[in-house]
Formats: C-alpha cells, sequence, structure tokens
C-alpha cells in the first residue's frame, strides 16, 4: 500500500522573527510536526510555507498529491490568497482530509468550512493546560492517557464559536479555570476536519509526545477514503424509460 501522502503547512513567520520561538523550532514549526508524523505514522510528508513557496506552496499540483494537510497559521492570516483558500476549501469537500492546528481557528479556509466566526477567549500567562481525553476508544486517541499535562501554554476559553463537533475528543482544563474543548472533528463534503487546540510557538508543545501521537493519528483518521469534486450539479440521464423525457430535454437543460 503506498504511504499516506502529507503536507505540513506554516506560515513560518513567529521563527524567523523571534529568538525565543526560533529557540525552540530552529527548523520551523513545520520541520518538527513534519517529522514527528513521518515517525509516527510512516506517512510521506512534505512542508510548504507562505512566503518561502509560490501560492503559499499549495499550487493544484501539491493538493492533488496530498492526502492529508496540516495547518498552522497565527498572524498572516489575511495574507493566505482566496484563489488558494478556495483551493483548498474544495480538495477537502472533495475527500482531502485537514488538520488544523491552534491559531489556525481564525485561518480563511477554516473559518469557510465551519461557516461561523471561530471566536473564542484567550490569555499568555505560562498557564498548566490539563488535556480531558474524553474517547480513549477512538482512533485518535490511541496511545494518549487518560489525561496529560502541558506545564506551560497559551489559554483558550470557551465559548470555540464553531459548529457543534461531529466528534469530541477532547476538552482542555487551564490552570485559571477556563475550559475549552480542544479536539474535535467535523465531515465537509467527502472530507474530514479536525481542530487540535494545543500549540503556541513560544512553548515546546509539538515537541510532547501526547501531542504528537495525537497529530500522527488525527493525519491517519482524515486520509481519505475517497478523492471527488463535489462542484457541479449535472443533469443526469434515467436510468430506466421514463414518461416525458427525449433528446430535446438534453439541449433544453444542459448542466446548472
Ligand atoms: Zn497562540
Amino acid at each position: 500500500m503506498p504511504s499516506l501522502r502529507v503536507t505540513v503547512w506554516n506560515e513560518y513567520l513567529h521563527e524567523l522573527e523571534n529568538e525565543t520561538v526560533a529557540s525552540i523550532y530552529p527548523e520551523g514549526i513545520h520541520a518538527t510536526i513534519a517529522a514527528a508524523v513521518a515517525e509516527r505514522s510512516g506517512a510521506s510528508v512534505r512542508t510548504a510555507t507562505l512566503r518561502q513557496d509560490a501560492d503559499h506552496g499549495l499550487a493544484p499540483a501539491v493538493l492533488d498529491d496530498t492526502d492529508v494537510l496540516v495547518w498552522w497559521g497565527h498572524k498572516a492570516h489575511g495574507e493566505v490568497s482566496d484563489e488558494v483558500v478556495t483551493r483548498v476549501h474544495q480538495a477537502v469537500l472533495g475527500g482531502m482530509g485537514l488538520v488544523v492546528l491552534h491559531s489556525g481557528h481564525n485561518a480563511k479556509v477554516f473559518h469557510r468550512l465551519m461557516g461561523t466566526n471561530c471566536s473564542l477567549k484567550w490569555r499568555e500567562a505560562d498557564e498548566k493546560e490539563r488535556v480531558w481525553n474524553l474517547a480513549p476508544g477512538h482512533p485518535i486517541m490511541q496511545g494518549v492517557p487518560d489525561h496529560f499535562e502541558l506545564p506551560q501554554e497559551e489559554m483558550y476559553g470557551e465559548r470555540f464559536d464553531v459548529p457543534e463537533p461531529d466528534e469530541l475528543l477532547a476538552i482542555s482544563w487551564f490552570q485559571g479555570g477556563e475550559v475549552f474543548r480542544s479536539l474535535c472533528v467535523w465531515q465537509r463534503g467527502h472530507g474530514k476536519v479536525v481542530y487540535f487546540r494545543p500549540g503556541h510557538e513560544t512553548y515546546p508543545t509539538y515537541h510532547d509526545a501526547n501531542v504528537q501521537t495525537i497529530i500522527a493519528n488525527a493525519v491517519t483518521y482524515v486520509a481519505p477514503r475517497l478523492r471527488r469534486s463535489t462542484a457541479g450539479c449535472p443533469m443526469t440521464e434515467p436510468l430506466e424509460s421514463v414518461p416525458n423525457w427525449g433528446k430535446e430535454h438534453v439541449l433544453e437543460q444542459g448542466e446548472r
């Protein structure tokens, strides 16, 4: 069986501008995530970034060759061209898996897929995050304990303005008292979308073993069973003889 084809996309700006972030992710957040996914899932993984590559590294040929796209963005969501957003959106509806991480809740393509503002409360105060596993039997939670802690993270609090998840797999508790639905799955068209909360750039979250396990499992879980465009509404010939159908209808109705 050919290995899963994964593209890890990162805006890759904090790492180039901030010494703390650069010291945690010297090759970029995308490189750390890509290595973890490759090692833990056996997938064939490439990376793409906002400014280093034409089309943000997401040309049509790349998406056609991608089973699952992982997305990390924060400060430059607006720089992602609407053309690329539409391309990714259509790829997901056509079956490509999408794993959106942390501040990717405000990515244009996530907003478009959810149809809501995806807003939340937040605070940067070096708080402990405790992630509670709500679905130990789910494929994404294999190898994940009953709960685990990230010693320091940014707080995200409810209400998270997203549609009711099809699957809610984890809830986070923060030292300051808030809770957050931190691991959610939605079906959109033929594609599956995962949102996973942890991953503020100034903390070593993507080096954490449980976080890596969840991302690798999520990539495997949202792998497409089918890639087929859902765009267009073709007029279709009847399978059996129907009373009022002839060649003139083909000419009249065309494609809508
Ligand atoms: Zn953050």
